[in-house]
């Protein structure tokens, strides 16, 4: 089954008691039971609910993975993969992941006696040298935000195996249209399905996708005993959002080259980062574990003043967080997402004052690209 058959119909039947082609919202937090220890699969809706299990089977699908779960927002995610470890573990992850990836470790689970390190992965080498007796996981993102670096997945896997590592990849990027994790060994697929996956910045909520079945019963054991799940509402959203995925990432891959060739080629832009450029660093590596680049596009301007003046002057543009939509949203990386990063981090990893981050809507493109040109004309 292709992929856009996969994303309308996997895991979706019509409600066998009306006939209903939608799935129905379930809100109840109950089961009746015909008797004891006798009921349809279904006790409680923290444990597991109809209209979730179904969005829980569609992502697996997509991911081409056995099992999905869904929970409240992509930090409740996360935060239930890291509840797979103990106190006194190590963790190595990308080095400019998502912001809020980079809080949760350093300013919640570091309090828990979990070990953080952020490295360079675009080395796999990198990660290597970071291993110490006690690292238990790896976690990448791919590309990564904001500055949009690749990691070599194959690469990854096969140093995960051979120690025993449980490999983690947000592909929130990417999404599964563009990108299958799992396909290349990758033990844990982690999504914000707030962004790209529901695609119309109207919910929040989080989802991971496994093959392997002992990590997936512990995280359903995480999902029930912690309660950071996804409400029936908000995984029919999600499931709606789903099945339009394909055609929104194909416009949004066809948006962003556009926006970025025009950016490239700009005077007052000092450096674009997007994977589909040939002068992308890992323009070739990009190539071969994704089948395109997606829509998220950064650029410098070169400092914080000129980045104000244009996140000012931008009108069909919005300036806001997040990402994903089919608005077109312009954000300012250092004071926004990557505001809990300190300063010299931010400068390690790339995130400098002058950078700007774009998420390609799926307007004209002509319209997006005009815009752009006449804020960039005020500075
Ligand atoms: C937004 C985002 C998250 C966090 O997801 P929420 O749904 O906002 O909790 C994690 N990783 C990446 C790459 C993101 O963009």
């Amino acid at each position: 089954m292709g992929f856009s058959t996969k994303a309308i119909h996997a895991g979706i039947e019509p409600d066998p008691s009306t006939g209903s082609i939608m799935t129905p919202i379930h809100l109840t937090s109950t089961y009746v039971q015909e008797a004891l220890g006798k009921h349809k699969g279904y006790e409680y809706s923290r444990v597991s609910n109809p209209t979730r299990t179904v969005l829980e089977k569609n992502i697996a699908a997509l991911e081409n993975g056995k099992e999905g779960l869904a929970f409240a927002s992509g930090m409740a995610a996360e935060s239930a993969i890291f509840q797979l470890l103990k106190s006194g573990d190590h963790v190595i992850a990308s080095r400019n992941v998502y912001g809020g990836t980079y809080r949760l470790a350093k300013l919640v689970l570091h309090d828990y006696g979990l070990d953080f390190d952020f490295v360079d992965t675009t080395d796999v080498a990198n990660i290597k040298v970071a291993i110490k007796p006690n690292t238990k996981m790896v976690f990448v993102e791919t590309p990564t935000n904001p500055t949009m670096e690749i990691t070599d997945l194959p690469g990854v896997v096969k140093l995960c195996r051979a120690r025993k590592l449980i490999s983690i990849v947000d592909n929130t990027f990417a999404t599964p249209y563009l990108q299958n994790p799992l396909d290349f060994g990758i033990d844990i697929v982690l999504h914000s399905a707030t962004k790209y996956l529901n695609g119309h910045s109207d919910m929040l909520g989080g989802l991971i996708v496994l093959n392997n079945h002992a990590l997936t019963e512990r995280l359903r054991f995480i999902q029930k005993s912690v309660g950071a799940i996804m409400s029936p509402f908000e995984a029919w959203m999600c499931l709606r959002g789903i099945k339009t995925l394909a055609v929104r990432m194909a416009r949004h891959d066809l948006n962003a080259m556009e926006v970025a060739a025009f950016l490239n080629t700009h005077r007052k832009v000092k450096k674009v980062n997007y994977p589909g450029l040939v002068s992308h660093p890992q323009h070739r590596l990009a190539q071969k574990q994704m089948r395109g680049f997606g829509g998220m596009i950064s650029f410098d301007l070169g400092s914080l003043a000129r980045a104000k003046k244009l996140l000012r002057s931008v009108r069909l543009c919005s300036l806001a967080e997040s990402l994903g939509g089919v608005e077109t949203l312009i954000s300012h990386p250092a004071t926004m997402t990557h505001a809990s990063v300190p300063p010299d981090e931010r400068k390690r990893i790339g995130v400098t004052d002058g950078l700007v981050r774009i998420s390609v809507g799926i307007e004209d493109v002509e319209d997006i690209v005009a815009d752009l040109k006449q804020a960039l004309a005020r500075i």
